[in-house]
């Protein structure tokens, strides 16, 4: 379909998860709390582990936000990833961005790898450093952008290009973005994958994946790793995913303007050390993540000038930021990885990738931005008298 053809991304976000609903004139869809399906329907549907009406209004919305031809839905995002993963055969070689998330990370290590799934790991935003991907020649290449949790911003369609040229499946995880912001597909990647419990279903409330690609035979291998591996939602799951999903325009818009006024603030207070966010001047892949993303997203990354213990006071005292993990709700959160997400990795190794002791990642929720601001600005005054 030609994009010119195409309503708009909000018109086809509020319009085309919708239906479904029979002879009955409601206007949103019903959740088909169902296992099992009467044998000989016309919409084919048998069993709920291989499909349900609910999967398939999400996943012909997630297709078509995501600018590709099809969509499949699952459980999680790491049952996402698992989907994708499992196509794989012992003496396949990954080559991986070297800051990917770390449920990635350890599937590929603690799980695929007894399989005899190679994974080897590169800074993937140091164009020096593709020449490795010629020279191993993968059969895939694993993207992150931006990354979790020190929001690194790596070149989509260069990078599918370099995949093309040497025959490997080239997959971008785009959790933090949505495909709101940037749709790696329409960038040339094979494979967009979204953990949709943050950005896409946005309200905190449930967890899914999504697996999206333009091409036939992918789309194959994810409906069969659905059902043959039991990856797929609840029907209820799904249809709160695809309700959150009408508003994730709108939602976008201001996860995006409020992390960009609180990141130039938090750039120029006393106490804080450092700041990353792709849309500030000073991210070091600013001009790429202009060009490849519509706005920075929510998740600020930010370096107070403190000991861990203090940083964590710090998470503590915010009111309105509520210390968790995970991101992408309309309620902002803290985390604080040093002692939560990467607690389990020693402190040299955490420091020379770039977690310092004072590291704190907000995911910026869509209140009003005058209210976070301060609320940040007295946790700073409490914790570090300035
Ligand atoms: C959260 C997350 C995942 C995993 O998703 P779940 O829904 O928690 O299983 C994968 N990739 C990234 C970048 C994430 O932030």
């Amino acid at each position: 379909m030609k994009p010119e053809n195409r309503n708009g991304f909000t018109t086809r976000a509020v319009h085309e998860s919708c239906g479904f609903s029979g002879a009955t004139g409601a206007v949103m869809p019903p959740v088909y709390l169902t296992s099992t399906f009467q044998s000989g329907n016309p919409d084919g549907f048998d069993y709920t582990r291989s499909g349900n009406p609910n999967f398939r209004l999400l996943q012909q919305s997630a297709a078509s936000l995501e600018g590709a031809r099809h969509a499949t839905c699952f459980a999680s995002g790491v049952s996402a990833i698992t989907a994708v993963v499992s196509t794989l055969q012992s003496g396949d070689l990954v080559l991986a961005e070297e800051n990917v998330y770390g449920c990635t990370y350890r599937l590929f290590d603690k799980v695929f790898a007894k399989f005899g799934v190679q994974v080897r790991y590169l800074d993937l935003s140091r164009k020096e450093n593709w020449d490795e991907i010629r020279r191993q020649c993968p059969t895939m290449l694993w993207l992150e952008s931006p990354t979790n949790p020190l929001l690194k911003v790596v070149d989509i369609a260069g990078l599918s290009q370099v995949a093309t040229e040497v025959g490997a499946v080239s997959l971008v995880d785009n959790t933090f973005a949505s495909p709101y912001l940037q749709r790696p597909i329409e960038l040339g990647a094979t494979l967009s994958l979204s953990s949709t419990t943050k950005y896409v279903n946005g309200h905190s409330d449930c967890l899914g994946g999504i697996v999206a690609t333009n091409d036939k035979a992918w789309q194959e291998k994810m409906i069969f790793a659905q059902k043959a591996l039991g990856l797929q939602p609840s029907p209820f799951d799904a249809w709160l995913t695809a309700r959150g999903q009408r508003t994730l325009a709108l939602r976008m818009e201001r996860h995006c303007a409020n992390a960009l006024a609180l990141a130039r603030w938090l750039e120029k207070r006393q106490g804080v050390r450092r700041v990353r966010y792709p849309f500030l001047p000073s991210h070091p892949q600013y001009k790429l993540a202009r060009r490849q993303m519509k706005g920075g997203s929510g998740i600020i990354i930010a370096e107070l000038d403190c000991s861990a213990t203090k940083a964590l006071a710090f998470c503590r005292k915010l009111q309105l930021f509520t210390l968790a993990e995970s991101l992408g709700g309309v309620e902002s959160l803290v985390c604080h990885p040093p002692t939560m997400t990467h607690a389990s990795v020693p402190r040299d190794v955490r420091l020379k990738v770039g977690i310092g002791d004072g590291l704190i990642r907000f995911s910026v929720g869509i209140e009003d931005v005058e209210d976070l601001r301060r609320d940040i600005d007295a946790a700073i005054k409490a914790v570090l008298g300035m």
